[in-house]
């Protein structure tokens, strides 16, 4: 089931709609018509979905503010998510509703098929996270710790039948699936979110609007690099970035070429900075947040849409984290209109996680917004990759690491190690096989300047697991029918890695 193909609901929150209505897409698509619940709770600040007749401007947002209320995300069409510790004063607004979000908008409808698993439960961006584990905790979860987790995020285990109790809490804004990184407490990097001039979008919105076609009836779309990171040689930089960029214009009907000037329209710039940048999201050195990316216009701007920001105090690599493909490749389908998707193991899916490419879910959502440019073929199945280019020899240590630059994950027992471990798999010998069976065995070696800790793989169709050994290792992948994308990482103690892809086609 495909997240984005499955989901083209727009619930309209309002209990008469004419065609110039704007609209509310949220993930969990088709409630029923929504009551305006506005009963706040005592001393604490409850959660309203506004929805306004346009576009609510910062002179709108101000008022709020003055009023007592704080807006929190921008959820569009033409909505904002608020908090308030009181009965909100609307009075003289042109509000078109106030309510709050049903229990069943909060539920990732990948949960309707999923009966165990641990859940990434988000919180709205007001509360603190010791109430947070408290409700979770009162509810029957168990909180999983990961220290990485964005703020607001929480990892929980617990029965799913309580989902229900769980979503009814005011302060949980989405549940869904944890990911088994998550799950396993491996730091990884989170996305923020893409984000818009009047502010971040909540998971629990269905972002579904990419660039508009020209009068043409074609979407043709330019990228312009305007800086890149001194971490790398720009060289290589440049085509990281530009084979993220490739990797979605292969599936999907529009197009993405060189462009002539910064800010020109539908144009993505791509640029690296440090700090505050002028946007309105400061980035916050080493580690936090890797980028930011502004959604196609409209909502936001032109200028400024479309535009990918990425954090200059990050040590970017390529083939280890942090991985400039695998972080611009997620920020490029935010800057071509896809928002998160709920399921693990896509590229979308709001954490990183180092890629090959795009999963069978990702390709999907691009598909939905432009149409594939891929005719059907009766043999292959349309997602399977070509074969990858020669990447350059197992990623060898890098030269005497001329900046001491800090690592990404709290804690490493080994400080000071920033030389990720080399990976070779020796069998199966080819990266892209095909096969019959329900199993494949993988194997191959790994090593490190200190040691490999430990070798995990991740299945594109869904599997993730620890190979035995670590040096020399080996491991047992279940495969479904189809494209099967397996990721191989080795990690050392200080959280550094390598990785390695295959590709298994299960006939
Ligand atoms: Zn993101
Ligand atoms: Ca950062």
């Amino acid at each position: 089931m495909k997240l984005f193909k499955t989901l083209p609901v727009a619930v309209f929150l309002l209990i008469s709609c004419t065609w110039a209505q704007p609209v509310i897409h949220l993930k969990a698509g088709a409630a029923g018509a929504r009551t305006a619940k506005m009963l706040p709770r005592h001393g604490r600040a409850t959660h309203f979905l506004l929805q306004f007749p346009t576009e609510p401007g910062p002179e709108m947002r101000r008022e709020l503010e003055r009023r007592g209320m704080r807006v929190l995300q921008y959820v569009p069409d033409a909505a904002l998510m608020v908090a308030s510790p009181v009965t909100p004063d609307l009075a003289g607004l042109p509000v078109l509703s106030a309510a709050a979000l049903e229990p069943s908008d909060k539920i990732s409808p990948l949960l309707a098929d999923q009966v165990t698993g641990a859940l990434l439960v988000v919180f709205h961006t007001d509360v603190d996270m010791v109430t947070a584990r408290v409700e979770a905790r009162a509810r029957g979860f168990d909180v999983l710790e990961n220290a990485g987790v964005l703020p607001g995020h929480l990892v929980v285990s617990g029965a799913h039948s309580a989902l229900g109790t769980l979503a009814e809490c005011d302060d949980v804004a989405y549940i869904m699936p944890a990911s088994p990184e998550l799950a396993a407490g491996i730091p990884l990097a989170g996305c923020a979110g893409a984000v818009t001039e009047a502010g971040p979008v909540g998971e629990y919105v269905l972002v579904s609007r990419g660039w508009a076609k020209d009068a043409g009836g074609n979407v043709a779309l330019h990228y312009f690099i305007r800086s890149l990171t001194n971490k790398m040689d720009p060289a290589t930089a440049r085509s990281e970035i530009e084979r993220a960029l490739g990797e979605w214009t292969r599936y999907a009907n529009f197009t993405l070429s060189p462009g002539q000037q910064q800010g020109a329209e539908r144009t993505l710039d791509i640029l690296f900075a440090s700090g505050g940048h002028g946007d309105g999201y400061p980035f916050d050195g080493p580690g936090g947040a890797l980028a930011h990316t502004f959604y196609p216009a409209p909502p936001n701007p032109e200028a400024i849409a479309g535009d990918l920001h990425l954090d200059a105090d990050e040590p970017w690599r390529s083939g280890a984290n942090v991985d400039l493909y695998s972080v611009a490749l997620h920020e490029a389908g935010h800057a071509l209109g896809l928002g998160h998707s709920d399921r693990p193991g896509a590229v979308m899916y709001p954490y990183y996680k180092l890629s090959t490419g795009l999963t069978d879910d990702d390709i999907a959502g691009i598909r939905a917004l432009y149409g594939s440019n891929v005719a059907p073929t009766p043999t292959l199945p349309p997602t399977l990759p070509p074969p990858p280019t020669p990447t350059p020899t197992p990623t060898p240590a890098p030269p005497p690491a001329p900046t001491p630059a800090p690592t990404p994950t709290p804690a490493p027992p080994t400080p000071g190690d920033t030389t990720p471990p080399s990976l070779q798999i020796k069998s199966p010998g080819f990266t892209i096989t095909s096969t019959t069976a329900a199993t494949i065995a993988i194997s191959g070696t790994a090593s490190d300047n200190v040691a490999v800790t430990a070798v995990r793989w991740t299945n594109s169709t869904g599997g993730a697991g620890v190979a035995a050994g670590t040096a020399s290792w080996s491991a047992n992948i279940p495969l479904l029918v189809g494209t099967n994308a397996i990721t191989v990482r080795a990690y050392d103690a200080a959280g550094n890695s390598a990785w390695r892809a295959l590709t298994v086609v299960r006939r």
